[in-house]
């Protein structure tokens, strides 16, 4: 169907003196690939990067002719990490702004609103630029510049004393954001630390375990731009993971016919763009998608060549149904029986959503068939007990279709996140950590981070050294307030170090506060599963570059960035070499030039092994005459593979197929173990599971004490309907959801995200407001099970009747004695321990103008600053996946006399409760032969297979 249409006489007049762009070069249906030769006519062309001329804009009227050098480097406001163009002002040295980089195979040359933002980042008055230490006690908020020779010798020699007292388990690295491919994990292994944390089981380990249990992949990659049904849980494409490469291929999809179906309680930007808006209750999403199964079952919707080759059918039925007989025929017949309870009926009791709908869009999602795209992140599974479960059920669709791996499918997302050659790698470490992943959740599938300041709490260890690094717990993670108790007391904690650019509530209870660079003053490789290709992007400093390409090259990256803004990379090669000065500790070695015998390594070099070993960047960069490296260094992103799909039919070699047989399965076997799957003749090396194939059955889960999970089942949320006492006024509160303009507590140092979006209001549907006799503004106290937060009503027609929702961005805060930061965002507050464990925070005043260097600061109209709802919430560890369960079930009413704006309370003793409640759903660890986890479930940073077993020595 053609997309042209017909043009006004005001838009051809305007067409022709050039006002607008010329409409009637519209291409049908598609859109331009930016990144084509020939088409970059919205961007300068990389010829002419060096020396670039532009007029300045606020110099108008005048004609200011500024010249600048153009450099490559990448977004780091979202884990997208998405090309950018930075314009160097070649006499200044200054930033001028930041753009889309057309060559970037994943963004294409756009950006969200958060990527330009940078500029705002980097040119915060208020950014931390010198290291600082503590004076006084942790926490009260006096520090003093010290210089980075006397951080550097002070936290290395802390180390250096732990590691050779053998108490290796007390050093810890807890990251926010990684925004990097594996470069820390080399460091903690050549330290010998089972020292890796992350926030991963407050963010997406819910859906990744869902993920991982069909095919050992955590991760979804769905090919949106080729799909002809496109399902999605939440809102991706305005904000969930990769939103913005993920939003341009949902539009090219959509273009191309593909209709989209949206799950969410939300009347999201995403919902408003679907052709099915289903508002499921929170957590009844996998008894939806079962139901949905169940229609594509019966309705005979299925492929069968796919689940015949790629299932686990036949184990699956010789464990459940051992008396008939081991067919393909017998299998669905099983199938339709196991699920003839999910009905479209039922799926609408849990749910909400009409039945007719969830069997028009299963009927739709059937008929897509190897071209259903599907995606699920956080939003339900990372909400919920069991929200691992809607992953899982998401999965059997694309399963149940054959759309895993397949052109318009869902590729794992391994398929499309490279690996880098790194010049070295350290032996894997040879301890467990248990505050990390300890007895009672054995299959995790992150570190339980959530649960690290209760472990202290406990008594199950302490930390020598603990470096934070873009990380903040207190005020992103749930239960902040344990966090500060934790982080106050240096019996748990020896020494805190926290790594970040700009202030934040955890670093104000740190001893020593890092700052390190924005995203335009450090080096990263960076890899993500956007699309059904295969990118790197090199994330690199910008002026740093610029004065490179100028003649005038610097030896560190402090050197080029604002104060003394270090980049991590180096940092972590300088206390390496300070841990161990001689050598003796084994550490040094892993930080030694491959380039240049015995000397320390240079950054440059270690991203120069990495790209002179990446296939096939040699031989494009020597069609320019270039190096790898500059190659890099000049598009700032290359295109590894253009496709990559069914890559489970990879044929196993010759080698490989020494001694191997072929069981009644078809699954090939060599000394006992899978390792690959006969498919119509060809060996192929299959799914990273035990089986080589998608696992519908699952052993492991079986085997671990979970059997009532062994296939896809619904699991009911800890906030069910049936936990709701309505006439108490109880609700289930959606805490997750982004604005497409913040990102957790990254964004508040960005004054044009914040001028944009700087309240979050609980979101109520019209009909409860009228039944409580609420209005828009009306203050409100929502109850949590361990205190309560006061926040203000927005009444809408947006939200599902029945369910809550709150943004988790904003409420960020600074107490009167802390210094000062984020002042588009923070609200300046009191907090006080009115008794032992109970606190209480009250808001003494919001956002102000004030006087900076930026004269923007003294424009602030706005005085909304939010409401920190997440430190009111307690732990809720998912006992299977360990994720944290983030919705609450929590009671309404309206304000008391003395409840102002922003005030909460909350009583650690009772969170402490909380988990302990929770913990008692877990069934620990030992599993099969004294495992403490599966030796298939892979971790961060992975020791050495012997410590998968429990009671085995750690080395020291
Ligand atoms: S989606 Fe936006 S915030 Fe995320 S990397 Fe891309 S430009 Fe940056």
């Amino acid at each position: 169907m053609s997309s042209k249409r017909k043009h006004g006489l005001i838009e051809n007049i305007a067409e022709k003196l050039h006002l607008i762009p010329n409409l009637h070069n519209e291409v049908e249906s598609e859109l331009p690939r930016l990144t084509e030769p020939g088409q970059l006519t919205d961007y300068p062309p990389p010829d002419k990067w060096d020396d670039w001329v532009e007029y300045e804009a606020t110099g108008w009227p005048r004609r200011e002719a500024k010249n600048y050098m153009i450099v490559p480097t990448s977004c780091f406001n979202c884990e997208a990490g998405c090309g950018l163009l930075s314009y160097v002002n070649k006499e200044t040295l200054e930033v001028r702004k930041f753009e889309g980089n057309p060559w970037h195979p994943a963004s294409r040359g756009r950006n969200c609103a958060k990527g330009p933002a940078t500029i705002n980042q980097i040119n915060d008055k208020d950014r931390i630029l010198y290291p600082l230490k503590r004076k006084g006690k942790r926490g009260e908020g006096n520090w003093q510049r010290v210089s980075w020779d006397e951080v550097l010798d002070e936290i290395a020699s802390r180390i250096r004393v732990t590691l050779k007292a053998g108490k290796n388990n007390e050093v810890a690295y807890h990251v926010g954001r990684p925004g990097h491919e594996g470069y820390m994990d080399r460091v903690l292994k050549a330290w010998g630390v089972d020292g890796h944390n992350s926030h991963t089981n407050i963010c997406s380990a819910g859906a990744r375990f869902g993920y991982a249990i069909w095919h050992g992949y955590d991760r979804p990659s769905p090919d949106h731009a080729n799909a002809k049904f496109i399902l999605l849980i939440s809102a991706h494409l305005e904000s969930g993971h990769y939103f913005n490469p993920h939003a341009q291929r949902i539009i090219e999809g959509m273009m191309n016919g593909a209709k989209l179906a949206v799950m969410d309680p939300r009347l999201s930007n995403t919902a408003s763009m679907a052709d099915y808006w289903m508002p499921t209750y929170p957590g009844s999403e996998a008894a939806v998608l079962l139901a949905m199964a169940k229609v594509i079952l019966d309705e005979g919707l299925y492929n069968e060549s796919f689940m015949k080759n790629w299932v686990n059918w036949q184990t699956y039925l010789k464990k459940e149904h051992p008396k008939i007989a081991v067919n393909f025929e017998n299998f669905i017949g099983a199938l339709k029986e196991e699920y003839k309870e999910y009905t479209p009926e039922f799926a609408e009791q849990e749910s909400g959503v009409p039945a007719k709908m969830i069997i028009e869009t299963a009927k739709q999602a059937g008929k897509a068939g190897t071209q259903l795209s599907t995606h699920n992140w956080r939003s339900a599974g990372s909400g919920n007990l069991g929200g691992w479960s809607v992953a899982r059920c998401l999965h059997f669709l694309n399963v149940l279709t054959g759309s895993v791996g397949t052109i318009g499918g869902t590729s794992p997302s391994a398929w499309n996140k490279f690996k880098p050659n790194v010049f070295d790698s350290p032996p894997a470490v040879k301890f467990w950590n248990e505050l990390h992943f300890p007895d009672e959740y054995p299959l995790a599938h992150y570190e339980m981070s959530q649960l690290l300041p209760h472990f202290l709490k406990e008594g199950r260890g302490k930390l020598s050294v603990y470096f934070t690094r873009v990380f903040n717990p207190v005020w992103t993670f749930p239960d902040g307030f344990t966090w500060i108790e934790a982080l106050s007391d240096e019996s748990k904690i020896g020494l805190h170090a926290a790594l970040t650019p700009t202030w934040n509530e955890t670093a104000y209870f740190a001893d020593y506060v890092l700052p390190m660079g924005h995203s335009s003053e450090r080096h990263d490789l960076i890899s993500y599963e956007t699309h059904s290709g295969l990118w790197i992007g090199f994330r690199q400093p910008v002026v740093r570059e610029a004065l490179r390409r100028m003649g005038k090259p610097v030896n560190f990256t402090y050197e080029a960035n604002p104060g003394e803004v270090w980049e991590e990379d180096e940092f972590w090669i300088e206390l390496s070499w300070r841990i161990d000065p001689d050598g003796s500790l084994g550490i040094k070695e892993h930080f030694i030039s491959p380039y240049r015998k015995g000397e320390k390594i240079r950054i440059e070099e270690y991203y120069r092994h990495i790209f002179e070993n990446t296939t096939g960047l040699p031989e494009k960069a020597s069609e320019e005459g270039l190096t790898p490296l500059d190659y890099m260094r000049k598009y700032g992103a290359f295109e590894v593979e253009t496709t990559s799909y069914n890559k489970h039919l990879a044929k196993l070699s010759k080698e490989e197929l020494k001694s191997t047989e072929v069981d009644e399965t078809n699954t090939i076997i060599k000394n006992g173990k899978a390792i690959g799957v006969m498919v119509h003749g060809t060996a192929c090396s299959g799914f990273p599971t035990p089986s080589r194939k998608q696992e519908f059955y699952s052993q492991t889960i079986v085997d671990w004490g979970w059997p009532e999970y062994k296939i896809p089942v619904y699991i009911k949320s800890h906030i069910h309907e049936e936990k709701m006492d309505r006439e108490k006024g109880e609700f289930p509160l959606l805490p997750t959801f982004r604005l497409p303009t913040l990102i957790h507590s990254r964004s508040s140092n960005a004054k044009w995200l914040t001028e944009i979006s700087n309240r979050n209001p609980i979101w109520m549907h019209t009909s409860d407001a009228k039944k409580f006799g609420i209005k828009t503004g009306d203050l409100l106290r929502i109850n949590t099970e361990i205190g309560y937060f006061i926040d203000r009503v927005w009444v809408t027609e947006g939200m599902k009747p029945g369910v809550v929702a709150c943004s988790h961005h904003l409420g960020r805060w600074r107490r009167p004695h802390d210094e000062k930061g984020n002042r588009w965002a923070t609200n300046l507050v009191d907090i006080q321990e009115v008794e032992k464990g109970k606190w209480k925070m009250r808001v003494l005043d919001g956002i102000r103008p004030y006087k900076s260097e930026d004269s923007d600061s003294s424009r602030i109209f706005w005085s909304d600053g939010g409401v920190h709802q997440n430190i009111t919430f307690p732990v809720h560890p998912d006992p299977i996946s360990g994720m944290h369960c983030w919705h609450q079930k929590v009671r309404i009413e309206k304000a008391r006399a003395d409840d102002k704006y922003g005030d909460l309370f909350v009583d650690t003793n009772k969170s402490f409760e909380v988990y302990k409640e929770w913990l008692k759903m877990t069934r620990p660890a030992p599993g099969p032969d004294g495992l403490r986890r599966p030796l298939w479930f892979n971790r961060p940073l992975r020791p050495v297979d012997e410590m998968y077993f429990i009671g085995k020595k750690q080395d020291n």
